[in-house]
């Protein structure tokens, strides 16, 4: 079991405050129970590190022996909480690390993450000592970045692993087939530079028909014929890795289906969903026949009414798209939300909840009872992907970690 480590304590202490007023710091509580770490908490997400741990475990099966995860972890693993998710990851065995900024390697560094990782976004030659400096492998699009990056290397008495990217339809990022042979050959002989690894990235992964893959699946291959001395060859994100055995070569790049969800149209194994949003019922109070309710009135109580008052916006990733369309769970029992999305707030119908009081457990996204609110049903009721949802969520919610209900960390808020 990982508890919270020393130096977590060690490393929060009580904000200095002016006056004599007691300052409510979120006690961080490795040990205590959910309900008592959230009792008094307007909202939060829980990340269910036993469901991380089933989840990397289950995908590793299915992709088999002999191939890397390159967990992706950018966008503070998808709005999970960087410094819970990562160490977690790398304690049950993850090869390496994907992000999509330097800071982000950088952050995981200080994190005191051991394990390669792989920008796979954008970098300028300015970047080149901060990542050599933390050991970032890079993803080189371009001869100056190459240069800067041997640079700094060859300064620092170290050797920076590159990899190419090829463009292979997406036309997103990347070099053509012949730019990044030509790369990768002219970069083979600079000090202190090793080319590692050859990607590229697929359109059409999830799509009902990802035939598209063959033609940049053959481009690829195309470009690791001419590079056969470059070992490390990735193509596959979580839909390509589950549906294109063939496309899996050294390593995938494992992001959504660690959080326990499958992109559409892809088999795979069976997997639980990390990630929870909750909140405290803050106010319950009447709506009167024909009263409105927030922001334009757009909803409006055809009968006497019974509104709940969630404290959670879009300020916390929440999204508008939302209002008079997405439900909650408030003791088991489905609640439509009324009116807009805020930015702190929102309000949900608990006529057909009479007990419904202040502090009552309100599950956003997440099981209650017996029901469930996955984050494909939210993404679909706000027009947009689960990727979308979960990276929407901001830093002002905790993050609290636990296994099987006993809290490990703490994390923002
Ligand atoms: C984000 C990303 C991934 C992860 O994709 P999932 O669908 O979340 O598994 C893989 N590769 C690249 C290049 C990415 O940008």
């Amino acid at each position: 079991m990982v508890f919270l480590r020393v130096t977590d304590l060690a490393e929060s202490p009580a904000p200095p405050v002016a006056t004599s007023a007691p300052c409510p710091s979120p006690a961080v509580a490795a040990g205590r129970s959910l309900a008592e770490t959230t009792r008094a908490r307007n909202a939060w997400i829980e990340i269910d590190v036993e469901a991380l741990e089933h989840n990397l475990c289950a995908l590793r099966a299915a992709v088999g022996a002999g191939c890397e995860t390159v967990a992706v972890i950018k966008g503070n693993a998808y709005g999970a909480g960087i410094e819970g998710v990562a160490p977690v990851l790398e304690a049950a065995g993850v090869e390496r690390f994907g992000v999509a900024w330097v800071s982000e390697g950088g952050q995981l560094r200080g994190l005191g993450i051991r394990r390669p990782i792989i920008v796979l976004g954008h970098s300028f030659p300015e970047d080149a000592p901060t990542a050599v400096a933390h050991d970032l492998t890079l993803t080189c699009h371009s001869l100056a970045l190459g240069h800067a990056l041997s640079a700094a290397a060859v300064r620092a008495g170290r050797v920076a692993r590159v990899h190419i990217h090829i463009d292979s339809g997406l036309h997103r990022d990347g070099v053509s087939l012949d730019e990044g042979v030509a790369l990768a050959e002219a970069l083979r002989d600079l000090p202190g530079l090793a080319v590692e690894g050859i990607s590229t990235h697929m359109a059409n992964a999830d799509e009902p028909d990802d035939s598209f893959s063959d033609a940049q699946a053959a481009l690829f291959r195309a470009a690791t014929e001419r590079l056969p001395w470059v070992p490390y060859r990735h193509t596959a994100n979580s839909a390509t890795a589950l549906r294109r055995a063939g496309l899996r070569f050294e390593g995938v790049r494992i992001g959504l289906a660690l959080h326990g969800i499958l992109p559409s149209n892809t088999p795979g194994p069976a997997l639980r969903p990390i990630l929870s949003v909750k909140a405290r019922l803050a106010r319950v109070s009447d709506s009167p026949e024909g009263d409105g309710v927030s922001y334009g009135l757009t909803w409006r109580a055809e009968r006497p009414s019974r509104a709940g008052l969630v404290p959670v916006g879009y300020a916390d990733g929440w999204s508008r798209h939302l209002g008079n369309r997405g439900e909650v769970l408030v003791r088991g029992r489905r609640c439509p939300v009324i009116g807009r999305v805020m930015m702190d707030q929102f309000v949900v119908d608990v006529t057909a909840l009479p007990a419904a009081e202040e502090g009552d457990e309100v599950v956003l996204l997440g099981a209650q009872g017996g029901d469930a609110i996955r984050a494909d049903e939210v993404a679909e009721a706000a027009g947009t992907i689960p990727w979308d949802t979960f990276a929407s969520l901001t830093a002002r919610l905790p993050r609290v970690f636990h296994r099987a209900g006993v809290v490990e960390r703490v994390t923002g808020g």
